[in-house]
């Protein structure tokens, strides 16, 4: 894959495969395309070319439902971006509701072509069972809102708007937010380098619990210490390319291309 920016090369071909349950670490210096790397794996950013292939389909086709991969993707920004005009509860079932709601009226439309259909053939095509209703939908998110709010012990939090929380209550809610959407893979970006020090532990424990659940996972991120004891492999990137990637005991002690090496010894 690769991403230009006019006459930038930000990403100079990035080729490599990510399978499920794998904790992916990407680390380099600033500017290396990291984030462009991540942003363009839900497509929040446009690949200039290449491929990119999520659960067996390819997403960067033109006929991809980009939406329908995009909501098995989770991602969590550095400025955690919720909604300040909305209470913490209706930031996590926002989505969850405004996309199961849109397929109830998909259904109910299909329903109706097919209904109309019917009345002018004999051979008669079933409709498609519609087995929920707005309120349930609306319960339902809502339920699962609340559970993952007392899963970070913020459940009392339920009614507020984010302006009162904390950096670290912020960003475990945005996570929470994304795993509301049941995602098959959590996208990553800094997740803790807004936070004040004393809130990025809180934050690193609730994504190394997920970690530990077999979440899989692409972070990245400038904590070392966290990479090298979560990640099962670290990319580490420089200048738009992947220089090496391997597993985090061997970039850490004993990478192999001299970029890496020179980037260790000025973070670690
Ligand atoms: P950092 O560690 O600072 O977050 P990064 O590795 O995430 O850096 P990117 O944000 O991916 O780096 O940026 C890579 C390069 O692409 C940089 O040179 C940046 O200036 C450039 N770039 C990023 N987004 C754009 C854009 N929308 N338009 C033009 N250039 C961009
Ligand atoms: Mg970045």
């Amino acid at each position: 894959m690769k991403k230009t920016y006019g006459k930038l090369d930000v990403l100079k071909g990035i080729t490599t495969s990510i399978k499920p349950g794998e904790k992916i670490a990407i680390i380099g210096p600033s500017g290396s395309g990291k984030s462009t790397f991540l942003r363009c794996l839900n497509r929040m950013e446009e690949p200039t070319s290449g491929l990119i292939i999520f659960n067996g389909q390819g997403i960067t086709d033109r006929k991809a439902d980009i939406d329908a991969h995009r909501r098995q993707m989770g991602m969590v920004f550095q400025h955690f971006n919720l909604f300040n005009n909305k209470t913490v509860l209706d930031n996590i079932m926002l989505a969850p509701v405004y996309l199961a709601l849109r397929d109830l009226r998909r259904l109910k439309w299909r329903n109706r072509l097919i209904r109309l259909r019917n009345l002018f053939r004999r051979e008669k095509l079933p409709l498609h069972p519609i087995n929920t209703s707005k309120a349930q939908i609306k319960a339902e998110a809502r339920e699962t809102a609340l559970r993952l709010l007392k899963r970070i012990g913020l459940e009392d939090k339920a009614h507020v708007y984010p302006s009162t929380l904390s950096g670290g209550q912020k960003q475990r809610i945005a996570i929470v937010r994304a795993l509301a959407m049941n995602p098959k893979v959590m996208l990553f970006d800094e997740p803790t380098s807004a936070l004040d020090p004393e809130m990025v532990g809180e934050v690193l424990d609730l994504i190394r619990q997920l970690a530990d659940e077999g979440m899989t996972m692409v972070i990245v991120t400038h904590e070392m210490g966290f990479a090298r004891e979560v990640a099962t492999r670290v990319l580490f990137m420089d200048g738009g390319s992947i220089v090496e990637d391997d597993a985090p005991e061997r970039i850490f002690t004993n990478p192999q291309h001299p970029r890496t090496k020179e980037f260790l010894s000025k973070v670690l």
